[in-house]
């Protein structure tokens, strides 16, 4: 007879993403505390206490989110007054994400709070970025001049916790990248090299539409970032973005709905050469969508130049979260799907890839275990809190997300209130977090996670 083996909890009959083969295939998963124990034909023998059925579901390892502002609480005095950083678990467990990065909200100011408060109040893996400005977007601008960049503090700050800070944040955005040129990002580089961490930069003046941003994108692709560095915002199309400037024949396009702060729309540009470059030397892309920071137009400019961005992230904020346009990052991953992007590599996109990006900050593992969807190299991480995420295999962490495919025809919105048909949405079901099942609240937005659909049926 064979013996039982004893688990905390078994998800039957799912789809399993494969992140390794960019597939999906039938299978179960069963678990024990924290880990997987085993995964595809999970025996009989194995008896769970808890038992999740999963038939018609995926079931992909936990949704990774690069790009969050997750700070709530340390920004204002009530969450009622509160614009823009939300409670981590909102972005995060509870909206099916295991894993979030916190990208930039803090500066040395204030970025205690974040690593001493928040993080340790929170069941989401939070992760983070030192804003290159003091304050952080606690005040925005966070950068008016060189003196709100203070290198050595900076550099301290990050050293004496790199386990949670893990790079820098950079915003090319006015007035600080008007005011400092190229210096913005050189300064915010000459940080993360000192520390020994990576660099994020935001591409794309949002506030200011600056020849100065436009000038400096090719170099911060061709000179500054390097292979492990990201750019934010691949999709943008501000001035200063990944597109090429606006030829001096043509003329801008009206301004569509949506756009209060009249962003031209600009005929003929082409991805920069720099940015294929970049992508070739090891430099990261990562689509961030944001509130006013994801474009169709620009989107399909970008691909249709040759660039897929490496990773999915929501830059969701408290007011993006409930009045748009970027709602969470599962809406995210629809929007990116609408583009023609499949669901499997979408999925890779919020698992796997941004994975890579993070075990990219640790040590690899002396020895690697055989991953379902796992990285043979391995670059695991050092055995510690980020041992394995972006694939499921025995041994790995329980960080799991169950999502439904709702097929129809759904709006998706950007940040110029342009509208792009796709066939699939994603519901998040359920959500596993070191092996607890987390529950799963939107809020209280009007129609739930899912976007509206075509025709207002
Ligand atoms: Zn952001």
């Amino acid at each position: 007879m064979t013996e039982t083996v004893n688990c905390d909890l078994r998800i039957n009959g799912g789809s399993l993403l494969n992140t390794n083969t960019s597939e999906l295939n039938l299978g179960d998963v069963a678990i024990k505390s924290d880990q997987i124990i085993a995964i595809e034909d999970v025996p009989d023998n194995y008896v769970a206490s808890r038992t999740i059925d999963a038939t018609g579901l995926i079931v992909t390892p936990g949704i990774i989110d690069l790009h969050t502002h997750v700070a709530g609480g340390l920004r204002r005095s009530s969450p009622y007054v509160e614009d823009m950083m939300q409670d981590a678990d909102t972005a995060g467990v509870h909206s099916g994400v295991t894993t979030v990065v916190d990208a930039g909200s803090c500066g040395i100011a204030n970025i205690g709070g974040l690593v001493n408060h928040v993080i340790p109040s929170v069941k989401t893996r939070v992760l983070a970025l030192l804003n290159v400005g003091s304050l952080g977007v606690n005040r925005i601008p966070e950068v008016t001049s060189a003196l709100d960049i203070e290198h050595d503090a900076a550099v301290a700050t990050i050293q004496s916790r790199k386990d949670v800070i893990i790079g820098v944040k950079a915003r090319m955005v006015s007035p600080g990248i008007a005011e400092l040129g190229i210096d913005l990002p050189k300064a915010a580089k000459a940080i993360a090299n000192d520390a020994g961490v990576r660099l994020m930069v935001h591409m794309g003046d949002t506030t200011g539409d600056s020849d100065q941003a436009l000038a400096a994108a090719p170099k911060i692709l061709a000179e500054i970032l390097e292979p492990g560095d990201i750019v934010t915002h691949s999709f943008t199309g501000a001035r200063g973005g990944l597109l090429s400037s606006l030829p001096p024949q043509a003329q801008p396009l009206p301004l569509s709905g949506g756009d209060s702060e009249g962003f031209k729309r600009e005929r003929g540009r082409t991805l920069l050469r720099e940015a294929l470059d970049a992508r070739r030397r090891g430099v990261k892309f990562d689509i961030g969508v944001g509130g006013r920071n994801f474009s169709f137009d620009a989107a399909k400019r970008v691909l249709d130049g040759g660039l897929i961005p490496d990773t999915i992230s929501s830059d969701v904020t408290l007011t993006s979260r409930y009045a748009g346009t970027a709602f969470s990052q599962i809406d995210s991953i629809g929007k990116v799907m609408s583009l023609g992007i499949s669901l499997e590599d979408a999925l890779v996109m919020a698992t796997r890839n941004p994975a890579a990006v993070l075990n990219s900050t640790f040590p690899p593992r002396a020895q690697s275990l055989p991953l379902l969807g796992g990285d043979s190299e391995g670059g695991q991480g050092d055995g510690g809190m980020e041992r394995m995420l972006g694939c499921m295999a025995p041994g790995t962490h329980a960080d799991l997300t169950i999502l439904r495919v709702h097929e129809g025809e759904w709006e998706f919105i950007d940040g110029d209130g342009n509208i792009n048909i796709g066939n699939l949405a994603l519901e998040p079901v359920s959500c596993i977090r070191a092996g607890q099942v987390m529950p799963i609240d939107y809020g209280p937005r009007e129609g739930g996670w899912l976007p509206d659909p075509s025709g207002g049926g």
